[in-house]
């Protein structure tokens, strides 16, 4: 089975106060050269506009699976409020 089909199989309830992920100082994104947060994510998440230099984050689509605070230092990351994020199926 393909990454792709296994996360047909995720659902998810997203908490439409806002996002669990976020950078917490300003214009560093900017000035970051590697970007790293936009390669490691297994589900995209994070995307760089060049000519707008923004970053977003799709924040619901997030599987909670950590890396993007180990690769960053500025990512700040918390887990979705109670009831909210991911639901994993298994079977
Ligand atoms: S979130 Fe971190 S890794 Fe991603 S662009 Fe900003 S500073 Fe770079
Ligand atoms: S926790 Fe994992 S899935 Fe969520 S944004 Fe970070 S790298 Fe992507």
């Amino acid at each position: 089975m393909r990454i792709e089909d296994k996360l047909y199989l995720i659902g998810y309830k997203v908490d439409e106060d806002g996002s669990h992920l976020e950078v917490n100082k300003k214009d560093v994104c900017k000035k970051c050269k590697n970007k790293a947060c936009t390669f490691v994510c297994p589900v995209d998440v994070y995307k760089y506009d060049e000519k707008e230099e923004k970053l977003s984050i799709n924040y619901d689509a997030c599987v909670e699976c950590g890396t993007c605070k180990i690769v960053c230092e500025y990512i700040e990351w918390r887990y979705p409020r109670g009831g909210f994020g991911v639901a994993y199926k298994f079977g």
